[in-house]
């Protein structure tokens, strides 16, 4: 396996690749690689000719008042991982070789990145949006896979990507779970036993959500108000019922949508949805 920490040597290396006519799939992680990651990086490995997957924790989608110098790095293990599902090269590049110190161009999308973490986290989507652009320039990859653990975000690229005419095919991938629901994420590493427990409402009452629109339920304000009453134990950021494509907020729910939600537990900040894919009417 590979690693590379500029974007020169990484993009030679993927030129090289396609010159040889290889396809190259990439997954972006942040590191702190648990099932989720290794769900995107199995898919590329297996339909791509050759992945790469890029460990960077991005100084430019934390606010300075959020946990970039707590994210967890595990370095080791993440490399592992990544050897495990078959992975060929890892971009690893550094902040200050990402960022010079008068850097200042930034990557903006509009409509998609606007609600749900977009109004929380007003920097977020900006951050991504960048660093995923200098990554795609870095790796030039065909797919690029990403999970729908992040909604939004996922929608935003594929804005993004629509948009500037880039040459990548974005991948949407299911979010992936514990066995007792919770939805993995590299910052279920802060959570306490207490807190982890009380976590689990959230997937559970996304669960309640799911159960009462297969059984019919339209009304997105019912559906927000079940998700809300289960929802109690933590400090609820938001729950909205959104439209998958545009990510704006309906309600009546006649289309696919997700039920999305955030949510402090403690400190640590969780985000969670379920998609709902509602059968056609019948003609
Ligand atoms: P991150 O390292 O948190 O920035 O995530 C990197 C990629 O992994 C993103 O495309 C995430 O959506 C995806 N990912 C993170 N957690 C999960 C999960 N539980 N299921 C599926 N994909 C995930």
């Amino acid at each position: 396996m590979k690693i590379f920490r500029t974007a020169r040597e990484m993009r030679a290396w993927s030129r090289a690749q396609r010159a040889a006519g290889k396809s190259i799939g990439f997954v972006p992680t942040m590191g702190a690689l648990h099932e989720g990651h290794a769900s995107l990086m199995r898919a590329a490995s297996e339909r791509d000719d050759v992945s790469v997957i890029s460990i960077f924790v991005n100084p430019a989608q934390f606010a300075p008042n959020e946990d970039l110098d707590q994210y967890p790095r595990t370095w080791a293990a993440d490399l592992a991982l990544a050897e495990r599902t078959g992975i060929d090269a890892i971009y690893a590049p550094t902040a200050s070789g990402m960022y010079a110190r008068d850097y200042s161009t930034f990557v903006l999308v509009g409509g998609v990145s606007e609600g749900l973490c977009g109004a929380s986290r007003p920097h977020f989507f900006r951050g991504v949006a960048t660093v995923v652009t200098k990554l795609f320039n870095a790796v030039e990859p065909d797919h690029a896979y990403f999970g729908l653990k992040d909604a939004q975000q996922c929608a935003v690229i594929q804005r993004m990507v629509r948009d500037l005419d880039m040459g990548t095919e974005i991948v949407p991938m299911p979010l992936i779970r514990e066995e007792d629901g919770l939805a993995l994420s590299s910052r279920n590493k802060y959570l306490s036993p207490e807190e982890r427990k009380r976590a689990l409402c959230i997937s559970r009452s996304l669960f309640e959500a799911r159960a009462m629109l297969e059984a019919g339920e339209r009304d997105a304000a019912v559906i927000k108000e079940a998700v809300r009453d289960g929802m109690s134990p933590t400090d609820i950021d938001y729950v909205e019922v959104v439209d998958a494509a545009s990510m704006r907020p309906v309600d009546e729910i006649r289309g696919p949508v997700f039920v999305a939600v955030a949510a402090n537990v403690g400190v640590t900040r969780l985000i969670d949805n379920i998609l709902f894919e509602p059968e056609s009417p019948k003609s």
